[in-house]
């Protein structure tokens, strides 16, 4: 049997108690909101599903590989799926003798199609954040280097954004207790801003 459509009668009719469902099928995107993301792998999926009185489980682990964007350097990497399945799908009229939290999945004319119950988990599985490397040192937020590739010469201490306001801060509290001082500095501070100018 092909793709991710499966016929369960023999489970569904008792015929046998349970039943493995295992292969190797191809997804060629998964869809999160308005991005797509590829896969670089096919889909394993490794499962067995078990009859009960309302429905059918399917336990066991499905994996592949999909390509992210990283969120500091935004280089495009491969990222691993390891998914353990633990589901249930039902026909739609046995529905309601599940309790609404407890989510299902179709069982229509006796098949399963596994592909959206893969998607959920796999969409469920992306990180929030997706790194590269977990020390990805990300781009310079001035020239916009991959500083993984080598620094770039932009100012050490303008590149971290993130100090910026405590810098200003820091200026403040400078300036406010400079306020209280005698005329004499505030000459050499004229100065000092003059010096500046000539720059
Ligand atoms: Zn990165
Ligand atoms: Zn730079």
């Amino acid at each position: 049997m092909k793709g991710f459509k499966f016929n369960l009668s023999c489970l569904l009719d008792f015929q046998e108690p349970e039943t493995k469902i295992c292969g190797e099928e191809k997804i060629p995107y998964l869809e999160v909101g308005r991005s797509k993301f590829s896969f670089s792998k096919k889909v394993k999926f490794n499962l067995i599903a078990r009859r009960i009185s309302q429905g059918v489980t399917v336990e066991g682990k499905i994996q592949s590989q999909i390509n992210l964007n990283c969120s500091r350097c935004l280089k495009k990497f491969p990222f691993p799926l390891h998914c353990e399945v633990r589901e249930i799908f039902a026909e739609p009229e046995k529905k309601k003798f599940f309790l609404e939290e407890a989510e299902t999945f179709e069982i229509i004319n006796e098949r399963i199609d596994l592909e959206p119950m893969i998607k959920q988990l796999f969409i469920l599985s992306l990180p929030m954040k997706p790194l590269c490397n977990q020390n990805c040192l990300g781009l310079c937020p001035k020239c916009g280097k991959d500083l993984n590739q080598g620094n770039c010469s932009c100012e050490k201490s303008e590149i971290d954004i993130r100090w910026e306001p405590l810098k200003k801060l820091k200026e403040a509290g400078a300036k406010s207790s400079e306020q209280g001082a005698k005329s004499s500095e505030q000459g050499a501070k004229s100065i000092k801003s003059g010096f500046r100018l000539k720059i």
